[in-house]
């Protein structure tokens, strides 16, 4: 058996074996140098049934003299390990946190960092959706130090300088979910780009948080105007790209949202169209595709899902 076929196999034996549970004293911290000052780390294969290539998302590290600035918090259990990390890149203190989006795999670890010293940045609209009693983001609920003390709205980007960087905070309409920001660090000519874009998995537009399908195709038109051809652009799950590799996602959006808007035209209902399986053309393109998505069935019959949710109520 191939070794790709055994892990997705083992993957899915871990599913049923833990439920929908994460293995977190199995997550190990994988730390990448994008630039001489620019690190990412990543939560090892394997261990989060929701994420089996990485576990949780993705955080960016800006180290130098002036502190330590970071992207996302990951699962609040795992705090140590993510500062363990830090600590091997640079003494300084962890100043500054952005959060992309609401999700916990982002935003869970918050309260730990903010109890740190860290000043925590956000979309107005992240931080509602965390006060929300019901969101998919609130947890841990309760801790006010999880919430952005200093939020934006859809303006110019808020700029950061520091560490010789020149960091945007870019908000982008809503996509993924309300709330998403990308960050962009100007000199090491990388951009991170939360989950409006994903390449293990089908895409995830969250509507209960206030993503919208309109949003992410913007997010994405937006997203290659503003990168050059050789800047990189780091999502929060999956491997980094550039903005060529844009184009054929977005077009399997397209693609897959004009299937699902036919169906939908000819009277089918929900469970018609996931059953009608319109992701076949791209299952083979799309790693992770058909692995168990939280709460719905695949990843490929969460999107089509929630392409019929957005396209059957006309917005
Ligand atoms: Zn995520």
């Amino acid at each position: 058996m191939k070794p790709l076929v055994t892990f997705f196999l083992l993957a899915l034996v871990a599913v049923a074996a833990l439920g929908q549970g994460i293995d977190y004293a199995k997550i190990e911290i994988l730390t990448e140098k994008m630039a001489p000052n620019l690190y990412m780390l990543s939560g090892s294969a394997g261990a989060d049934p929701g994420h089996e290539d990485a576990a949780g998302g993705r955080i960016g590290v800006l180290a130098g003299p002036d502190g330590i600035f970071m992207v996302d918090a990951q699962y609040a259990q795992i705090t140590d390990k993510v500062v363990a990390a830090i600590r091997k890149i640079g003494p300084e203190p962890i100043r500054f946190l952005v959060n992309t989006h609401v999700h916990p795999d982002h935003t869970a670890g918050n309260a730990n960092f903010v109890k740190m010293g860290a000043l925590l940045f956000a979309r107005e609209e992240l931080r509602e959706e965390l006060l929300r009693p019901a969101g998919r983001g609130n947890a841990p609920a309760g801790d006010p130090a999880r919430l952005p003390v200093v939020t934006y709205g859809m303006g110019d980007p808020v700029k950061l300088r520091l560490n010789g960087e020149i960091v945007d905070l870019i908000p982008v309409r809503a996509a993924h979910t309300g709330g998403d920001t990308s960050i962009r660090f100007e000199h090491a000519n990388v951009i991170m780009i939360g989950d409006y874009y994903r390449n293990f998995g089908y895409p995830f537009i969250d509507l209960n948080n206030g993503g919208s399908l309109k949003g992410m195709l913007e997010a994405l038109d937006a997203t290659y105007k503003l990168a050059a051809p050789d800047t990189r652009l780091i999502p929060g799950h999956g491997t980094t790209i550039t903005r060529d590799d844009l184009i054929p996602y977005r077009d399997m959006i397209q693609g897959v949202a004009t299937s699902v808007q036919q169906l939908i035209a000819q009277g089918k209902s929900e469970r018609e169209i996931i059953a009608a399986h319109v992701t076949g053309p791209y299952d083979s393109k799309v790693p992770g595709g058909l692995l168990p998505a939280a709460g719905s069935g695949t990843s490929a019959d969460r999107f089509v899902s929630e392409l019929y949710r957005e396209l059957k109520g006309g917005r």
